[in-house]
């Protein structure tokens, strides 16, 4: 008999019941150390005070009202995003694929709007931009597509680093490039800084509309507040999501004035995206993120966690292989399976999350205090020597 919820996960036999900044607590009372931070999402920990007072005093005003009339939180949102970034305009969604929806949209119909036959859109392989039809067709790859046609058309995937492809397939003829400044499902694999500078080039050469993906990397997971940042470059598109509610389910298209101009009204829509609740607690998630102090505070935490992690793999080089990633946003190349090594997590109260290419990702909160981040790695190495012990 199927199971009453739909069994599209493969499910740890944990159950959380509270969480208090990095540290869940387990129905039987265990307390673990949170390295995950619900893939990316808890930015700021669990039940962070402030985060815990904007939700409620938003709750005890209202609730809900339609996009058919103004929202004070949204727009305080909106503003805060358009001071700190690129972007001259915001669409809210509540979730990173609802953001590709969009983005996907957006590209397309700016080409339309021109009169040109611009529909094709560019991906690499290793992409995660969701589950959607779109997102699915986006990213390409058997394993999410297999089943689901007739897919989205309009998609040309490429492998992630082949240059010599991608310049060959980049032409006049097409609409938008997609791309995660850093893979996250695909194993915490960023693109240098140099590739991100020359899509950029390649784009302005040919009148390609960059769409990056930093639904993952983005809201200061690398230590600048969005990861293209690093590179000096700025997208056309920008899909947002996961750690800009902190938790609550909230999303976001960004984009330039002129990128967004075929998005007129009637054109788009969403009767949650911009909710109240959702955005008066990212607003709050932007006052605290967005603050240059604190992201100099996520560089020297990640600096911190790096240079253990290599000790780490040091330590253990039958276990780990190497340490990649940027900032708060890090993977450990696993040579033991990466699932066992999540699974001996779970034995020293430590949640890491495992990703394609035999990595294991560890996300925490950005505000992980340095004894939690210390304590982690102890806990990984407890993991890694009991992987020794097994193996022996
Ligand atoms: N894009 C990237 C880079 C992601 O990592 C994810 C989720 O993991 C998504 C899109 C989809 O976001 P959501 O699960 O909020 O729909």
């Amino acid at each position: 008999m199927i199971a009453s919820i739909l069994p599209t996960y493969s499910r740890a036999p944990l159950t959380f019941t509270s969480g208090e900044g990095s540290w869940l607590t387990e129905a039987d009372g265990r307390r673990f150390l949170d390295l995950g931070a619900g893939i990316a999402v808890n930015a700021l920990g669990h039940a962070h005070p402030a985060l815990v007072a904007a939700l409620n005093e938003q709750a005890s005003a209202l609730w809900h009202v339609s996009n058919l009339y103004n929202i004070p939180a949204q727009q305080k949102l909106a503003d805060a995003l358009v001071d700190k970034t690129f972007a001259d305009t915001v669409f809210f969604t509540n979730s990173g694929t609802e953001a590709c929806e969009l983005a996907v949209k957006m590209a397309r119909k700016y080409w339309f709007d021109k009169g040109e036959n611009r529909t094709e859109i560019i991906t690499f392989s290793g992409s995660f931009h969701g589950r959607s039809s779109a997102g699915i067709a986006a990213a390409g790859s058997e394993k999410m597509t297999k089943g689901f046609g007739p897919l989205l058309p309009g998609f040309t995937h490429l492998e992630f680093g082949d240059h010599d492809a991608l310049h060959v397939a980049a032409s006049d003829k097409v609409a938008a490039i997609m791309v995660e400044p850093v893979q996250g499902e695909g194993g915490i694999r960023p693109l240098p800084d140099a590739c991100l500078k020359g899509l950029r080039d390649l784009c302005d050469q040919h009148g390609i509309l960059m769409i990056l993906d930093e639904v993952q990397c983005g809201m200061g997971r690398t230590g600048r507040l969005f990861a293209h940042e690093w590179a000096g470059v700025s997208p056309d598109i920008m899909m947002v999501a996961k750690g800009i509610g902190g938790g609550f389910p909230l999303g976001a298209v960004l984009a330039t004035e002129d990128a967004a101009s075929g998005m007129t009204a009637g054109t788009h829509g969403s009767t949650y995206g911009g909710n109240p609740l959702a955005c008066a607690v990212g607003a709050k998630v932007m006052e605290i993120v967005g603050d240059d102090a604190f992201l100099a505070d996520v560089n020297r935490k990640a600096g911190l966690l790096r240079q253990k992690l290599e000790g780490l793999v040091a330590a253990y080089p039958d276990v780990f292989e190497a340490v990649r990633g940027s900032g708060l946003m890090l993977g450990l190349k696993c040579k033991a399976a990466n699932t066992d090594v999540v699974n001996a997590g779970f034995g020293q109260n430590v949640l890491t999350v495992p990703a394609a290419d035999n990595v294991i990702r560890l996300l925490p909160a950005l505000n992980i205090p340095d004894e939690d981040i210390a304590l982690a790695v102890e806990k990984l190495a407890k993991a890694a020597e009991q992987i020794k012990g097994d193996d022996a």
